[in-house]
């Protein structure tokens, strides 16, 4: 199998991708909170580790993608009361918003996609487990994890402990044994209307220990790659790889990869980080709306996965221009193998996504391949650009080689029956027709047949 190297962030390093099994290659990339209609940023981690899935999948592997729903957070709680709606019906509608928002992408879906709310047994035996071992203690129903009882917190996030802040606020501050511990488990309280029984009384798990468990029980321990935005680096995989790792003595997963965040150019001109607490917000479904699912691929593959990316409507407009570029180029091949003359093209299209799965750079050797494509006299082939857009999801791009529309075949037919009544004004009238809709007729073996025009 070819070398494919991936930057993982725990030791900072590009890693040789040697997966456990090369059969069953397990990547599990953390989901959106499913307390509001998710935004264009949310989409980039399920467009890169959908894409990373047919990247690894064309180099022989097979593969599991896990991408899972947080429908347990105090987020939820708070948007349901703001809205008046019980908080799992809230739940539900934001999930299934989420599954109908990303499958516009046109990228398919995770093979799993876990929701805590149905993984509760496993995380109460993950957090038994903690406990049975002192990594974690009871106090007043809640559950926290004892933090200084772990060699080695803080070698994801490269973070000195004494700097660390979890983020849980005044919240349960005066039952912590220390400050640097987190929720495991959150007692009811007041006002939440969704709650589970565990051994040490009711309540709810916190969001850490939510995909510790799912990963674990759909993946294993030691799977090998963990997924998500850069922002969830500290606290949430750090704590993930505590967790796991005390309850189990093995690592949770062998690569931490991490997307940068989309950015949105703000009146200032400055970048900042897409979130909720930025007003100019655009929800996935409104991107979609204005652009489709292949133009918002092209946008995301234009940057490194690593860098944050910025997001305007110029860069939206570069992204319909390439697409419009690939779908004309794609109309004018033919059904078949490439010329050897435009290999070097897409074999540095593979070469950059083995380097760190490299869209950016790969996409340049894209357009190589259709700039040359275009200038080539001869008939050319379509399988490199097939191949190379499957990857990435854009064989939409494609449909138009698979062969003329109906439409297209009833101007043609019209178009026979009015030059066999020598017609020849509305043949002619027919012919530009179908001219502008890209197709003329030329005369085939088997009598005329539609060619894309050139
Ligand atoms: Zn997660």
């Amino acid at each position: 199998m070819p070398d494919v190297t991936l930057y993982d962030t725990r030791t900072r390093s590009l890693q040789p991708f040697e997966p456990r099994d090369p059969a069953r290659v397990g990547i599990y990339a953390c989901g959106p909170t499913v307390y509001a209609r998710v935004h264009v940023g949310n989409a980039r981690p399920f467009v890169v580790f959908s894409q990373l899935k047919r990247f690894l999948e064309h180099e022989g592997y097979g593969v599991t993608l896990v991408g899972n729903v947080t429908d347990i957070n105090d987020k939820i709680y708070t948007a349901a009361t703001a809205a008046g709606v019980p908080s799992d019906e809230l739940a539900q509608q934001m999930a299934k918003a989420y599954r109908e928002d990303t499958d516009r992408i046109g990228l398919g879906r995770p093979d799993a996609e876990p929701h805590a709310t149905e993984y509760v047994p496993h995380i109460i035996e993950l957090i038994q487990r903690l406990l049975d071992t002192d990594a974690a203690y009871v106090a007043s129903g809640d559950v926290y994890f004892r933090v200084r009882t772990v060699d080695g917190y803080g070698e994801l996030s490269r973070r000195d402990l004494e700097q660390m802040d979890q983020g849980e606020g005044v919240e349960g501050a005066d039952l912590k044994e220390d400050p640097l511990d987190f929720a495991l488990w959150k007692a009811w309280k007041e006002g939440e209307d969704t709650s589970w029984d565990a051994p040490w009384g009711r309540g709810r798990p916190g969001w850490h220990i939510e995909c510790s468990a799912m990963a674990e029980a759909l993946l294993g321990v030691e799977f090998d790659i963990h997924g998500g935005g850069v922002d969830l680096v500290f606290p949430h995989h750090e704590n993930e790889a505590a967790q796991t790792f005390a309850a189990r003595g093995r690592p949770l997963a062998k690569i931490w990869m991490h997307n940068g965040m989309l950015e949105l150019a703000s009146a200032s001109g400055e970048a900042e980080k897409m979130s909720k607490s930025v007003g100019n917000i655009r929800g996935l479904h409104e991107v979609l709306d204005a652009v489709g699912g292949d133009v918002l691929i092209l946008f995301f593959s234009s940057g490194h996965y690593r860098q944050p990316l910025a997001f305007s409507d110029e860069r939206l407009e570069d992204a319909r221009r390439s697409a419009e570029r690939i779908r004309d180029a794609a109309r004018r091949l033919v059904p078949g193998p490439s010329p050897d003359a435009l290999r070097p093209h897409r074999d540095a299209f593979f070469d950059a996504l083995r380097s760190d799965f490299n869209t950016a750079e790969a996409l340049a050797s894209l357009y190589g391949w259709i700039r040359d494509a275009n200038r080539s006299e001869e008939t050319v082939g379509s399988d490199d650009l097939r191949e190379m857009l499957d990857v990435l999801g854009l064989e939409g791009l494609m449909a138009a080689d698979e062969g003329p529309p109906a439409e297209a075949t009833e101007l043609a037919e019209a178009r026979e029956a009015a030059r066999a009544a020598k017609d020849w004004a509305e043949a002619d009238r027919l012919r530009d027709e179908l001219l502008a809709m890209g197709w003329v007729v030329r005369d085939g073996p088997d009598g005329p047949e539609l060619v894309p025009a050139s």
